[in-house]
């Protein structure tokens, strides 16, 4: 078999699209924009070429972006005030700190200070509660359109993974899924968009005993890891769905946490890195951004 490789470039830049569209809409019914502020601390180069392309996509889809940049020195009062002013203010829809942040600032004391409402990131309590407490399926995840307001906001990898499944036609309820990483930021989310969709949900993680077996039982497979292509053919169940959410900077390039190769004979579907996930996680930053603005 040769898998069918799943092009989330393109599905992507059909939801910036939709989003430009949405949005074009409200401007038109004489709304304002939606609003995006981002903040970035210190100076890591990844840092900034990541938060310059979700800058650079808002404003292509007609989203306004508030951008801070702050020393990476700042102390963690002064972030936090930071944050809160633009938490208060009702230009900003949605408020996204790029992470990771420095040691001498804790995560959390930031998160809270951002009202769940403008949390496009997903990455408060509040919305972690409402994903893992069963109220946001697949429709609530990735509705756009309507004018509704949302239920709670997901993260955006993990909500863009669900996208990639559902434009591709895969059938998740009663499905065997298997998420390889337990992070806030991906797996997690992961497991309870999945669990909610009424897939079966396996959760591995670093201290899996015997994880080629549990990936072995995988209809669908989504692995978020951060290890350059761990998880080999023989690991994949013939016809599976594979989803690889890795980026790993290698001598060789960008490659994903799956072995793409091998993996693409035994799987039916699969998402290449470059190109699978990645283009998505914007996508979906700017239609949460969309969605806060409700
Ligand atoms: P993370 O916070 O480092 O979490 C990695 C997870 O993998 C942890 O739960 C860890 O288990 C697990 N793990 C590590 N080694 C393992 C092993 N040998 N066997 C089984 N599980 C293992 O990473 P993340 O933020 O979730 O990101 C994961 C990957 O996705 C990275 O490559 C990242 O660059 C990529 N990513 C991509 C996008 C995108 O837009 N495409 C967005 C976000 C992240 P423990 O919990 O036991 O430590």
């Amino acid at each position: 078999m040769s898998a069918e490789v799943l092009d989330g470039k393109a599905i992507a830049a059909d939801l910036r699209r939709r989003v430009a569209g949405v949005v074009v809409d409200r401007v038109g019914a004489g709304r304002r924009p939606p609003g995006l502020a981002t903040v970035l601390v210190g100076d890591d180069p990844a840092s900034h070429v990541y938060v310059g392309s979700k800058r650079k996509a808002c404003a292509e889809a007609g989203i306004s972006s508030i951008h801070h940049e702050l020393p990476g020195d700042v102390s963690e009062s002064d972030l936090v005030a930071l944050v809160a002013k633009l938490d208060a203010d009702p230009e900003v829809d949605g408020i996204l700190v790029q992470m990771p942040l420095p040691d001498h600032i804790d995560q959390d004391a930031v998160l809270a200070a951002i009202s769940a409402g403008k949390d496009v990131d997903g990455l408060t309590p509040v919305n972690a509660g409402h994903l893992a407490q069963g109220r946001i399926g697949v429709r609530e995840a990735l509705d756009l359109e309507s004018d509704e307001p949302h239920v709670g906001l997901v993260p955006c990898t993990p909500a863009g993974v669900i996208e990639i499944l559902d434009r591709s036609g895969v059938e998740l309820a009663g499905a065997d899924a298997v998420v390889v990483g337990r992070s806030i930021l991906v797996g997690r989310p992961m497991a309870s968009l999945l669990t909610n969709a009424s897939a079966t949900v396996t959760v591995c993680h670093s201290r899996t005993r015997d994880l080629a077996s549990a990936c072995r039982r995988a209809d669908v497979l989504v692995a978020a890891v951060g290890r350059p292509e761990m998880v080999k053919g023989d690991w994949i169940k013939p016809g599976a769905t594979v989803i690889d959410v890795g980026m790993n900077r290698t001598d060789a390039g960008l490659v994903g946490d799956v072995e793409f190769t091998t993996a693409s004979e035994a799987a039916s579907r699969i998402t290449p890195v470059p190109g699978g996930v990645g283009p998505m996680t914007i996508a979906m930053l700017l239609a949460n951004t969309v969605r806060a603005s409700r």
